[in-house]
């Protein structure tokens, strides 16, 4: 790789960590987020997968759990719980008379005294906090001296994240079947490696696009159209159904590049590598 293609690949890298755009719509999210927490999807989380989409170069329609999934993210409400938690730890670890602890305690002192019947988003802000450290499993007393165990309640939220792909859409199924081979787990849970290994953008948005179904062969445009998956076949060889398994291994179409770069799909020991290897 020459200099230029290492610059390129850091950059993606960097872009891939989200290093720019997260503290963005993060900034102060401990004092205004915590409401916001819990209410499903908010407008900063459709930046933050509108901004991954744009990233890897897939569709709009790309499912959100596989666009976190393709660059190792949590969602954006995760990101808010530990900021949440880490910046209620250090008013704890203050002791004293400092006056961002007095106020995280006068704000207690408030919430004890407020209709918890009212919607979150009036009640004071430790009655939110306290609210949302419970539902992650870290409930709290914010004024102990002590509080949430930063590095637990993080391999708790990207477990509860890595779980939830169990109950996922078809869709995202067939992408951990064919790009995780079959299951994803929290220790694996990092962004692909394409993105850093693969200097040319047009390169990894075409690896991105297959590897998320964000392509233009039968299998998704039959989508588009309602066709049942049995009725979407392939326009070159009539084949019963044009998917990424169908072009890389089967496609009469594309036997001539098969055999011009063999070494891709006879690699040493293995006849033919699983499309989960091929496409990683
Ligand atoms: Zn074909």
């Amino acid at each position: 790789m020459g200099v230029v293609g290492m610059e390129v690949a850091g950059a993606v890298c960097e872009a891939a960590s989200t290093k720019n755009v997260l503290p963005t719509l993060s900034y102060g999210a401990e004092i205004w987020a915590p409401q916001l927490i819990l209410q499903g999807r908010t407008a900063c989380e459709r930046v933050q997968l509108e901004y991954l989409r744009g990233l890897l170069g897939v569709r709009d329609s790309t499912p959100a759990l596989t666009v976190l999934a393709e660059t190792g993210q949590l969602p954006l409400p995760a990101y808010w719980t530990l900021q949440v938690a880490r910046f209620v730890s250090n008013l704890q670890a203050m002791g004293g008379e400092r006056v961002a602890r007095l106020a995280m305690l006068d704000s207690v002192a408030l919430a004890a005294d407020t209709d918890t019947g009212l919607p979150l988003a009036r009640q004071p802000w430790a009655a939110q906090v306290s609210r949302v450290l419970a539902a992650a499993g870290a409930p709290c007393d914010l004024t102990a001296d002590e509080g949430v165990a930063i590095p637990e309640l993080a391999e708790a939220l990207l477990e509860r994240h890595v779980a939830s792909y169990t109950h996922a859409s078809v869709k995202v199924q067939r992408y951990i079947e064919d790009v995780w081979g079959g299951s994803i787990s929290a220790e694996a849970y990092t962004p692909a490696s394409f993105l850093c290994d693969v200097p040319e953008r047009r390169h990894r948005v075409r690896l991105a696009q297959w590897r998320t179904g964000s392509h233009w062969m039968a299998e998704e445009t039959g989508r588009w159209q309602r066709l049942d998956r049995t009725q979407r076949p392939c326009p070159h060889c009539q084949a019963p159904l044009e998917d990424v398994r169908h072009a890389v291994c089967d496609c009469p179409l594309y036997a001539g590049l098969r055999e011009e770069y063999a070494e891709l799909f006879h690699s040493p020991g293995h006849a033919w590598p699983s499309l989960a290897a091929f496409l990683g």
